[in-house]
């Protein structure tokens, strides 16, 4: 596979070459250059076939010009350890559960496969690098577990101060050893645009071997479509008419699913769900793109006001909105019908759901009134137990934290201040990174 820039059409880069550069050397971002037609791929594959089986095939369709057959294999079987379970929710609702990785996120996925298959070059070249990485809350986690202790990598996540929830701050901050946690004065709008402008700073790079974990990198966002293709093997003649709803932020996940879409994988469409940060639904709905600040709301990991992968998003369209807007719906729901949604589903069902899942599901079951005939697969984006207090004043219970959450919990904070700007980022970096 080669990849091309959403800037340049000419530009060409390898899978390697693109995750170790994060963004492309002109701004822009990193997609394959070709759409592979995977029918017959995905055809082959069975309702039994077990989650790495299928990493791993679309892993050699993909990239194994570069990898081979065996390091698709061993990559798949290191970075999988878990996996994705669909289970029902509702009549016509099921749920794809992306939360039983290390950080129980989805993003645990993307970085598990990224940490991988980037030791793998690393190793193969004798190089060291260093990551940076923006977080609203989960990426931060779930790129700090994917990559600790793993040699010749240091990982920097700067978080958004009092923007994440106080697990997620806990988690990000706990690792320790070769993870380093900037805690920045600012919105998460403030961390990305440093991380960006961090890699466009020719002196910086000139210093430091700098790499991105972000939605942005490409080597997350492919492994995002595996799990897509999990859940339509097991939708048997279903998968025709079920659509996937995916709670929405940066819009890394739904772009993943779009991609497999484009592929050939057989499905009738997709739901974006946001919250009230809704330049996309807004989109969709006017054609009109109109970035702007976020605002906080409780499913704070979708708090994105310019999300990074619309770029992409549209590239896949090829620019054009209403070839998008006949694949994609848009919906938004407040923080109120949020909380309501948690409330009625555990009322409904028994089942404790995320804020974000909340987001989804109150969208899918919209989508479902005014469509009688389909279905939707609604992606859980994150544990229940990450988002207690949101899950706590909805229905007054606290769901429990799995082991692996309890463990960061008891662990002591440890975090560097930094104000919302380039200047400070490249201080902290070349004190404490170069070489
Ligand atoms: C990151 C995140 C999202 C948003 O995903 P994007 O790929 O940024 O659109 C939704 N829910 C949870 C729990 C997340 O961590």
């Amino acid at each position: 596979m080669r990849l091309t820039s959403t800037r340049d059409a000419t530009s060409s880069a390898s899978y390697e070459e693109a995750i170790l550069t994060g963004l492309a050397p002109d701004g822009g971002l990193y997609q394959p250059t070709e759409t592979p037609d995977l029918s017959q791929v995905f055809e082959a594959m069975s309702p039994t076939t077990p989650f790495v089986d299928i990493a791993t095939t679309l892993t050699c369709s993909l990239i194994g010009d570069e990898l081979g057959p065996e390091t698709a294999s061993d990559l798949c079987g290191e970075a999988f350890s878990f996996s994705p379970a669909l289970t029902t929710l509702a009549d016509r609702i099921d749920l794809l559960e992306l939360y039983h990785g290390p950080s129980c996120a989805f993003k645990d996925f993307g970085a598990s496969f990224l940490a991988a298959s980037m030791s793998y070059f690393l190793r193969k070249r004798g190089r060291r690098t260093v990551i940076l990485t923006a977080t609203s809350g989960d990426t931060g986690s779930a790129v700090a577990e994917a990559f600790a202790g793993r040699d010749s990598i240091e990982v920097v996540v700067l978080y958004p101060s009092g923007r994440v929830s106080p697990l997620q701050e806990q988690q990000l901050t706990t690792v320790g050893g070769n993870v380093h946690a900037l805690e920045v004065s600012g919105a998460f709008d403030d961390c990305q645009r440093m991380v960006k402008e961090a890699f466009l700073d020719a002196a910086l790079k000139r210093e430091l071997p700098l790499t991105s974990a972000n939605s942005i990198n490409i080597g997350r966002l492919l492994p995002q479509s595996f799990y897509y293709v999990f859940a339509s093997t097991r939708l048997g003649d279903d998968r025709a008419r079920t659509r996937f709803c995916v709670p929405s932020g940066n819009f890394g996940n739904l772009t993943a699913g779009v991609m497999a879409w484009r592929w050939g994988m057989p499905i009738a469409g997709f739901i974006a769900a946001t919250n009230a940060n809704d330049v996309v639904p807004e989109y969709l709905r006017t054609a009109l793109f109109s970035p702007r600040a976020s605002v906080r709301t409780c499913s704070n990991a979708m708090d994105v006001g310019n999300p990074s992968n619309f770029e992409r998003l549209l590239a896949l369209f090829d620019g054009d909105h209403d070839r998008m807007a006949q694949t994609i719906a848009g919906d938004t729901a407040t923080d109120r019908e949020t909380c309501d949604e948690i409330s009625t589903t555990h009322a409904e069902t028994g089942r404790f759901i995320c804020p974000h899942t909340a987001v989804g599901i109150l969208a899918a079951k919209r989508y479902l009134t005014a469509h009688p005939d389909e279905r939707v697969v609604c992606l859980a984006t994150a544990h229940p137990a990450k988002f207690g207090e949101v899950i706590e004043s909805a229905t007054g219970l606290t769901p429990e934290l799995p082991d692996t959450l309890a463990e960061a919990m008891s662990k002591p904070k440890v975090a560097t201040r930094i104000g919302p700007t380039l200047d400070a980022l490249s201080g902290y970096l070349m004190d404490e990174l170069r070489g």
